[in-house]
């Protein structure tokens, strides 16, 4: 039994999922979350609730951890800052700073060569009229969207005068992309030189939102190799520890372009639980615990599906075959388009 003890900020589903994987490799968990009803609860060995910004609270979870990660990326700058003076934070907060902003995350990729969608930093409405070559787009929040949310899709400047748009927030305005595909790669590394990398994922969002991902993703085998490649660059330039995820587009010439990294395990891996002798989870467990790295293998290949919102009422009912695995998040409250829980669907 190991003595160490891993803190997760964040009690959502990637949490829970963090924890079961740290008790499989007998790692004690302690999530800290400011929802006293946190689905992860039940997953983690300690559950600490209390405000993200509260200094009592912060320093009772350091008091009961070693090292510290977090399971979304929106978590005040300064209280991780913070957290990292005094134990290790992993990834180092110093990434977030760059990723919780869709604009530094942009410009970040882009001083790497990396392809990104064409876009601007919108103040004021002005720079969308200045930028209306960038149109049909997406103005979205730079900072705290998730699942489409603080996103508006404009197809032409008339269109800005029917919506009302807050500009007390920044955006950007990012041209649409005819998308063939979208696809996903996620990483792990471990220091220097030493990643597992996960073949491309191929994923299909339906308003925003993810709805199912599989793999083998059907690419090229130029974009399979290009996307693994691109991910790799990011995490070493990001001097990243742990588990991240780089979502691309495809466009209908076969152009890859960088979408979004998070710096976080993530929806479109969860299929790498029962399709890899290691999942993301586990790996990202290992990696910031300063585990043994395991070379990575496919076992199966897998179709996830999300299940959102009342869909969860039908799929609790309903019977399995043996290479189907249901997961409940069990959330307290049904809402609309909550993610709810998955199943994922091992194939030969
Ligand atoms: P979120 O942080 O909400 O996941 P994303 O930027 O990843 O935000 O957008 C969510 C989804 O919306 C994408 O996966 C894609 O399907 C669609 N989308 C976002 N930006 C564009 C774009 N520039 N062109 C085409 N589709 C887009
Ligand atoms: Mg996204």
């Amino acid at each position: 039994m190991s003595n160490l003890v891993l803190g997760i900020i964040g009690g959502g589903q990637l949490g829970g999922m963090l924890a079961k994987a740290a008790k499989k490799i007998n790692i004690e968990t302690v999530i800290f979350c400011d929802d006293s009803e946190a689905s992860a609860k039940k997953f983690a060995d300690k559950f600490i609730f209390g405000n993200y910004k509260d200094k009592n609270i912060i320093d009772n979870f350091i008091n009961k951890v070693n090292v510290v990660t977090f399971e979304f990326e929106n978590i005040p700058f300064e209280t991780l800052e913070y957290i990292n003076n005094i134990k290790p934070v992993y990834p180092n907060p110093s990434v977030n700073k760059i990723l919780q902003n869709r604009l530094y995350e942009k410009n970040f990729v882009n001083k790497l060569n990396i392809k990104t969608t064409q876009y601007v930093s919108v103040k004021k409405k002005e720079d969308i009229n200045l930028n209306s070559i960038l149109l049909p787009g997406l103005l979205k929040t730079v900072t705290l969207g998730y699942d489409g949310k603080g996103q508006y899709k404009l197809n032409s400047i008339d269109e800005l005068n029917n919506i009302n748009i807050n500009f007390d927030k920044e955006y950007i305005l990012e041209k649409f992309v005819n998308l063939k595909k979208e696809i996903s790669v996620i990483i792990t590394r471990f220091k220097n030189k030493k990643y597992e990398i996960y073949e491309p994922i191929e994923n299909v969002h339906e308003n925003q939102i993810l709805k199912n991902s599989k793999i083998p993703a059907n690419i090229n085998d130029n974009i399979r190799e290009k996307s693994k490649e691109w991910a790799q660059i990011i995490a070493a330039e990001l001097n990243y520890i742990g588990t991240l995820c780089v979502e691309y587009f495809i466009d209908k010439d076969d152009n890859l372009y960088v979408n979004e990294i998070a710096p976080r395990v993530h929806n479109s891996g969860h299929l790498t639980i029962n399709a890899f002798n290691v999942s993301q989870f586990e790996n990202h467990v290992r990696a910031v615990c300063k585990l043994e790295q395991i070379k990575l293998k496919k076992i199966y290949n897998a179709e996830m599906i999300n299940i959102l919102g009342d869909q969860i009422v039908k799929y609790r009912k309903k019977k399995f075959n043996n290479n189907e695995f249901f997961f409940d998040y069990m959330k307290k409250e049904i809402k609309l388009k909550r993610k709810m829980g998955h199943l994922t669907i091992l194939k030969n």
